[in-house]
């Protein structure tokens, strides 16, 4: 079984779909010519002193004669692999391409060396203009020094050459100037459509000139208020109308909350979608199940260290973080004004289950080559100190298992596949076979699986149908609903409604997850029912069976001491939890001014030295309801609410469509508004009082026709009254208007 990924192995079958990233492999070392030789912000050129901006920018003009070969080398190398061919291979060829290409500087540098120094041009476009420019140089230094042999130019005053050589670097200086101002127009936008102030439906997109790219595309849950509504997902007007600008969607992890509305943007976008392999699979099968397929949409794993060009004003790195999934991910986001670290969800778990701790090194790297903005996720960043290592989950389920002598029953969410391999490796040592229930549960413990993110013997695993052919105490059951969501297996198993599992005194259930606020009503009145059945449940020592997946404050303050960013967005999480990050940024040298708590819609425009809030787009949330989209307003929850609350009382009224005249006393009927009991005399009376308003008003002269006032809500608010007068209740009121 392979245990981590292994970053050598073989493309995957294009059959399959995914192939790996027009990834170019940068080593650090490398980072110096592979970022000179295209388009970006030169983030390793320093190898100097220090951590200042101001070094790599105005270090970088040195290597430049090595910059366009290297572009041309990494950009054939990214042709290559989107064709499918050998990938990662190329990596190192583009590093030595570029280092062998170093051998033309010293002219270079020489013939260049006063406008190298003034410039003040990002490292791509110096490099690229100044290597043409080099070359000229050279020539006209070479050819007059031939030419100077055979005495051609003997005749010339030595003022007049110095002349020709002062028009020279006048008009490298004037070319260096027209593509600074061209370069000025354009200023990194970021904008959050989704999981700015709410932990949901995260989606930031970054724009620079005609490129953007989006990363994570998340769904949210609704809120108790969204009565009926299924998912929460963004507002893609800004998205669709700038179609053409994007060039792929990064995904950090394949938490709901960051993959969960693919399906809806993928019906409307076609893009390359960018992420670990297990993240990519959970995507896929996401689009597939929801219908939309993949057609159009090119799936690209990649790794930890992959550099993926984005257009010509953005290359984003995989930088590999631990979280409570396989696969999670930060980005270094490159961009021809600086460097952008977004953070993902992450912890920093030095003994973590599957793969190796958060490269805390690559963090620091871009930390001493400068970096423009950080966006940094802030879920807990209320609780002091550290979190615990996953690893302490395992060592609490084998105390578990050891002890235990009945069935386990283990409640977690589904998408966390460390805590599954922990689960598997408690249950060999302690010789049970392990079954897994619930549809997420299994889909993703199968996409897992199969990319060989869980080591186990294949005879661990056994069907949920055959659990009865073993004793109890050769069972663990893996099963979802830790949040006590009512259809799911283990609110099923409390409520004795599972079609398979009954739960029976001697079974010990854990709750191996952390209820989400809200949550703990249904949770609690499932473990009273579980009790009630005679399991043990283990709930309270939570802090044993489950550790959470999000830094605490001392990591986060590890990640922005490490990373020291000129400008700071914190994002993943409500009001209070941005503002305490803001402070905690604050209190850690960022000043005030350059920190920014966005709104969902907010456009923070960045340049290398300012950053404001320049502008809006749409993106008030998008609500689903079963196949509707877009199309809930705020009334119908409001009228929900009034039908949950005091229910709905409906009205007949039937007119002569000759005279407008009252055919017969109005007919009212009732549903969720009275009490057995009561119903008879108030529905007479409420009828009595109803019948004789409009009378009244048929009557009077002064007033509308009865079809004007049903019109004008003038006698639901009569009828509101009455029943009101009656009952203290206020039901959702309709009045039909019959002509005959
Ligand atoms: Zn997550
Ligand atoms: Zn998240």
């Amino acid at each position: 079984m392979v245990k981590t990924q292994n970053r050598n192995m073989s493309v995957p079958d294009t059959s399959d779909g995914a192939k790996y990233g027009n990834a170019v492999r940068l080593p650090s070392a490398s980072l110096k010519t592979s970022d000179n030789s295209s388009n970006f912000a030169n983030p390793g050129s320093t190898g100097k002193s220090g951590s200042s901006r101001r070094s790599s920018r105005s270090s970088s003009g040195n290597s430049a004669s090595g910059g366009t070969e290297g572009t041309r080398k990494k950009d054939g190398a990214a042709s290559r692999k989107l064709t499918g061919a050998a990938p990662r291979s190329m990596s190192g060829n583009s590093k030595k391409k570029s280092s062998s290409n170093s051998a033309p500087k010293a002219p270079a540098k020489a013939a260049m060396s006063k406008p190298s120094k003034k410039s003040t041009l990002s490292g791509s476009t110096k490099g690229a203009k100044k290597s043409a420019f080099a070359e000229e140089a050279k020539d006209i230094k070479n050819s007059g020094s031939a030419l100077e042999k055979k005495g051609a130019f003997a005749s010339v005053p030595d003022d007049v050459l110095s002349q020709i050589n002062d028009t020279f670097l006048k008009t490298v200086k004037d070319a260096e100037k027209a593509f600074a101002s061209k370069k000025e127009k354009h200023k990194l936008k970021v904008i959050p459509l989704g999981g700015m102030q709410e932990i949901g439906k995260n989606m930031t997109l970054f724009e620079y000139g005609n490129d953007i790219i989006i990363v994570d595309v998340g769904v949210a849950f609704p809120e108790e208020s969204m009565l009926g509504v299924d998912s929460v997902i963004q507002d893609y007007t800004y998205v669709l109308q700038n179609k053409d600008k994007v060039r792929g969607i990064f995904l950090t992890h394949g938490h709901e909350d960051h993959i969960g509305s693919l399906p809806y943007l993928m019906r409307e976008l076609k893009c390359p979608l960018y992420g670990g392999k297990l993240t990519i699979e959970l995507a896929r099968h996401k689009l597939m199940e929801a219908g939309v397929g993949t057609r159009g949409i090119e799936l690209v794993y990649c790794a930890a260290g992959d550099t993926i060009k984005a257009g010509s004003s953005f290359a984003v790195e995989f930088i590999r973080v631990n979280h409570s999934i396989a696969d999670a991910f930060a980005f270094a986001i490159r961009t021809p004004i600086g460097n952008v670290i977004h953070t993902g969800d992450f912890k920093i778990d030095f003994t973590p289950i599957n793969g190796d701790p958060i490269d805390l090194g690559r963090f620091a790297e871009y930390g001493r080559q400068g970096v423009l903005l950080m966006l940094a996720e802030s879920t807990n960043v209320e609780i002091p100190g550290s979190s615990p290592s996953e690893k302490h989950v395992g060592e609490s389920f084998q105390r578990i298992f050891q002890n235990t002598t009945g069935r386990i029953i283990i409640a977690t969410f589904s998408s966390h596949v460390h805590r599954m391999q922990q689960i598997f490796t408690a249950a060999e040592m302690y010789g049970r076979k392990v079954a897994l229930i619930g549809r997420s549960m299994l889909n993703t413990f199968s996409v897992a699986n199969s990319l060989g993110y869980i080591t186990m013997n294949p005879s661990t695993l056994i069907d949920i149908n055959d659990i009865n052919k073993y004793e109890p105490e050769e069972v663990v059951i893996l099963t979802t609903g830790s949040q006590a969501e009512p259809m799911s297996a283990l609110s099923r198993m409390a409520f004795a409604s599972h079609r398979v599992v009954d739960i029976h005194e001697g079974d010990t259930v854990i709750l191996s997850a952390h209820p989400i606020p809200g949550n703990e009503k249904p949770i609690y009145r499932v473990i009273n029912e579980l009790f009630r059945r005679g399991a043990h449940v283990i709930y309270e020592s939570l802090a044993d069976v489950h550790v959470s997946g999000h830094a605490y404050r001392d990591e986060l303050t590890l990640i922005h001491t490490l990373v020291k960013p000129k400008f700071f967005v914190p994002c993943h999480g409500e009001y209070r939890m941005l503002f305490r990050h803001a402070a905690l940024a604050q209190r850690l040298g960022t000043p005030e001014s350059r920190t920014f708590i966005l709104n969902n819609g907010d456009v923070l425009e960045v340049s290398q030295d300012s950053a404001k809030i320049a502008g809006f787009v749409p993106a008030a949330p998008v609500l689903i309801d079963g196949a509707g989209a877009g199309d809930i307003d705020n009334r119908v929850f409001r009228d929900r609410r009034i039908l949950a609350d005091d229910g709905v009382v409906s009205v007949s009224i039937v007119l002569s469509k000759v005279s407008g005249k009252l055919l017969c006393p109005p007919s009212m009927q009732s549903v969720g508004f009275l009490f057995e009991s009561e119903a008879g005399p108030i529905q007479h009376e409420c009828s009595q009082k109803l019948y004789n308003y409009l009378h009244r008003l048929e009557s009077s002269k002064s007033t509308k026709s009865i079809r004007d006032a049903a019109e004008s809500h003038q006698i639901r608010d009569a009828l509101k009254s009455m029943l009101y007068e009656s009952t203290k209740r206020r039901p959702l009121i309709m009045i039909n208007v019959l002509e005959i």
